[in-house]
């Protein structure tokens, strides 16, 4: 089995994000080379646990662990601080102490909860994620971020953590639903467009086969989108400046998110839709080409994404992104593209927001 390994280097906490097909299978021994305490726990979904949940068990008993299954509930509404009681519970009867491990096994929900919970459990413990789905395996378990949602909004709660070790083996994609796998390539259109014109060039280039799943294509993508991952989080850990640009779509994105109560679209999708309109907004102000626009419009519809705004309150739709946390003093933050490849920060005038919605909903 051929295994990539991409090293992440901050000051504190380095850590090595290794991928390749059938790594599951290979965890114990990840673990062990890790010098870890004995006592670990799984946490993951009853589904993941279903499809993978015996392969990362026979793996850990392998290499001489007697793993803790815990399952939590499936869904973004239970990413909440109860299900974070519901792990602390566990841990305390399984009488973990302060060099147990957390291992994360399942999309960015789990990953996120886990870390939290890791951040958290007797001032911190270690976690390892092994991300199962596409938003989770480029993006949700490398950096650090991890929380868990307020009734009042997304990841109120949380803390800067990192993982010990990323563990991505892309042949788990497979049994993602179609639909699921396509909204986490819009991450991957992200990466290239903030970040690398080639790669770009690339999904243009193999769109047919990254859609069936092709394993070289696949994983070349997961590679190239968790390389770039790890070089702006190297950059700027806390999101201070650089890993800002992660949020390219986003704004736009949570917005739709939730005027349709997160249930019309999946993430990827709405940030699909949020990146054409922030690179619509960028035309507008002259800061992109049409031509630019356009070639981001074809490659996210080729994949079969969404690209077009729904109708909705151009009113609700400011308060709301209003309310987001790249506001700065009531100034609202955009990631517009200048060009396929770079990003810029930019406060965006209220007055030309207005004009630019009424612009977008009278088509
Ligand atoms: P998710 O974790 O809800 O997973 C989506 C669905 O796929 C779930 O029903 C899950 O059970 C199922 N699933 C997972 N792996 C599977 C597999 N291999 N086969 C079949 N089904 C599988 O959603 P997600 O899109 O992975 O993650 C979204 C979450 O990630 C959000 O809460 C978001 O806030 C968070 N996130 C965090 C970061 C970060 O930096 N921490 C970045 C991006 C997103």
């Amino acid at each position: 089995m051929k295994v990539e390994k991409i090293s992440l280097k901050l000051s504190h906490n380095s850590y090595d994000i290794v991928i390749g097909p059938g790594i599951l299978q290979n965890l114990g021994k990840y673990l062990r080379d890790l010098s870890l305490g004995e006592k670990i726990a799984v946490v993951t979904h009853p589904r993941v646990d279903r499809l993978y949940g015996a392969q990362v068990r026979k793996s850990l008993k392998d290499a001489g662990y007697s793993p803790v299954m815990i399952s939590l509930p499936d869904g973004e509404r239970y990413k909440t601080l109860d299900q974070v009681g519901r792990v602390y519970d566990k841990l305390v009867a399984h009488r973990f102490e302060r060099d147990a491990t957390l291992v994360a096994l399942g999309g960015g929900v789990v990953g996120d909860m886990a870390g939290f919970v890791a951040a958290t459990f007797l001032r911190g413990i270690s976690y390892i994620q092994c991300p199962t789905t596409v938003v989770a395996q480029v993006d949700a378990s490398i950096g650090g971020k991890t929380g868990v949602d307020h009734p009042k909004g997304k990841n109120l709660i949380g803390a800067f953590y990192q993982p010990r070790l990323v563990c991505i083996d892309p042949t788990v994609l497979t049994t993602l639903s179609k639909r699921e796998y396509i909204a986490g390539l819009a991450e991957v259109v992200k990466y290239g467009v903030i970040f690398d014109p080639a790669f770009i060039g690339y999904l243009e280039r193999y769109t047919a086969p990254i859609k069936v799943l092709e394993p070289g294509k696949i994983l070349y993508c997961i590679k190239k989108s968790a390389a770039i991952k790890a070089e702006i989080v190297q950059a700027d850990e806390r999101e201070s400046s650089l890993r800002k640009i992660l949020n390219y779509g986003h704004t736009f994105g949570h917005a739709i998110e939730t005027m349709t109560g997160y249930r019309k679209y999946k993430h990827g999708e709405a940030v699909s839709i949020g990146m054409v309109m922030a690179s619509r907004l960028a035309c507008m102000l002259g800061i992109l080409s049409e031509i630019a626009l356009e070639r981001q419009v074809a490659l996210l519809r080729s994949f079969g994404l969404p690209t077009r705004m729904p109708r909705l309150d151009p009113g609700c739709l400011l308060s709301v992104m209003e309310r987001d946390k790249k506001v700065v003093d009531g100034v609202i933050f955009f990631i517009l593209p200048e060009k396929i490849g770079s990003v810029r920060i930019m406060p965006v005038d209220r007055k030309d927001l207005k004009v630019f919605l009424r612009s977008v909903f009278s088509r």
